[in-house]
């Protein structure tokens, strides 16, 4: 029997975990925290998770959540103007739902699940000897630390990472008492231009249903400001003077908040970075980064948990295609590049977002409020930003798109 480890106890390693079980792999997990101090931790993620992702976790029976977590059924996009009202405004049905369930209610549940399916798991936080020991160990050990420490010993991949700061200073506040997005449940992005984003869905964490409010402020500007908050209820109150300074059709939904807990709050910036897959142990043992660790996202698209299913989802068949063959470097570098081969259109998509849009996208945005057409083609690609590709990412796609819209004469 062939045997894995896996560095990382989140959505990518347990995901992955459970897929190489379910083949009658033998599957080691190490995880920094126990199930006990995730559940009673603080916050990591706003974690919305689109239809193809949720049903990799259906395909594996690890939906536990799919009747008991609230429904996303759509994107809701606005751009307010300079009075105090919308310059766009539109949403859009998603044709599959999506969900977020708070990695805190999520990740130890699966844990005691892959335990219960015959997995090993190891409490402890890994570091590079370790690291060697999994190494002797295993057939192959697999990175999935997310953004800890551990995924400096990837190299920074120069020619594919644009930016070397933060883009966006961000915040999370999970609350209750949110007044309903109506008609219907959506992801309600709003695009201050110069300013940041703030974007709000419905999701289901540790108290039960709740609204997680996401706030990406550019650096250095007046939506950056959490840095000196640390008590959680002026974390809240600076979460709702954001969104009533420059949202008030947003702040009329807010009148009632409660923090769901007081841990239910967060603040941080990281720069999106992509790093080379292959680690190299001081031993020379090569090790494989995956998910976060090797394809960091600025969380402005909600990406990176769906990021991490589909990396492990790709990964998985690598695995299972290679057989009895070893894992070496050239199985690693040809695992990453079937990941990127879908990867590199979201960091593409999500990095276009992280900088004043160009024209032709202001205008199609503009134009998916009187065309229902594009604002689904619009909503849906969250699922697959791939699209994007064949309309809105160029002028020249844009344009033959906006033609092809036109009525017929
Ligand atoms: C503010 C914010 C909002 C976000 N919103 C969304 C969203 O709406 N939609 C979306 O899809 N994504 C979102 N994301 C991103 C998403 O949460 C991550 O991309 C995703 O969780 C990454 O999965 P992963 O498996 O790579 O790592 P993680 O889920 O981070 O898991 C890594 C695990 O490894 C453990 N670990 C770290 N170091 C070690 C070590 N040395 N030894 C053992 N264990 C270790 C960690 O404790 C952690 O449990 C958001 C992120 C942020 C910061």
């Amino acid at each position: 029997m062939r045997t894995i480890t896996i560095i990382g106890a989140g959505q990518s390693g347990l995901q992955l975990g459970m897929g190489l079980l379910d083949a009658g792999y033998d599957v080691r997990i190490v995880s920094n925290r126990t199930p006990e101090e995730i559940f009673t931790g603080q916050v990591t993620s706003s974690q919305c998770m689109f239809g193809s992702s949720l049903a990799r976790e259906h395909a594996l029976r690890l939906d536990f959540w799919a009747e008991g977590c609230p429904d996303v059924d759509g994107i809701a996009f606005t751009v307010p103007d300079d009075k105090g009202g919308k310059a766009i405004s539109w949403a859009s049905r998603l044709d599959l739902r999506a969900q977020s369930v708070d990695q805190r209610v999520k990740m130890p549940r699966w844990m005691g699940e892959f335990e219960h399916r015959g997995g090993q798991l190891d409490i402890h936080d890994a570091s590079l000897d370790d690291l060697e020991r999994y190494a002797r160990e295993s057939d192959l050990v697999l990175v999935a630390a997310g953004k800890g420490d551990i995924a400096r010993m990837f190299e920074r991949d120069s020619a594919r990472s644009t930016f070397d700061r933060p883009q966006r200073a961000l915040s999370l506040t999970y609350v209750t008492g949110m007044a309903p997005r109506e008609p219907y449940s959506a992801v309600s992005f709003n695009m201050v231009p110069g300013i940041g984003e703030y974007f709000v869905f419905p999701a289901l964490t540790t108290t039960g249903p709740c609204e997680i409010m996401v706030i990406e402020g550019v650096p250095g500007g007046p939506m950056d400001c959490f840095g000196g908050v640390t008590d959680p209820h002026q974390h809240l109150e600076t979460a709702k003077k954001i969104v009533e300074t420059y949202l008030p059709w947003e702040a009329e939904r807010c009148r009632d908040l409660e923090l769901t807990d007081d841990l239910g709050v967060l603040a941080g910036r990281f720069p999106p970075t992509v790093r080379r897959p292959i680690g190299v142990l001081p031993s020379g043992a090569p090790v494989l980064g995956m998910a976060d660790v090797v394809v960091l996202n600025d969380p402005i698209t909600g990406q990176g948990s769906n990021n991490a299913s589909k990396c492990a989802a790709s990964y998985l068949a690598s695995i299972l295609e290679h057989g009895e063959r070893p894992f070496d470097r050239q199985f690693m570098h040809d695992t990453f590049e079937r990941y990127w081969d879908y990867a590199k259109y979201v960091v593409a998509w999500t990095n276009g977002l992280l900088v004043p849009p160009p024209e032709h996208a202001l205008a199609m945005l503009g134009a998916a409020g009187t065309s229902p057409r594009i604002a689904r083609r619009f909503a849906n690609g969250f699922d697959d930003p791939r699209d994007f590709f064949h309309w809105f990412m160029d002028p020249d796609s844009a344009r033959s798109y906006l033609d092809d819209l036109a009525p017929a004469a």
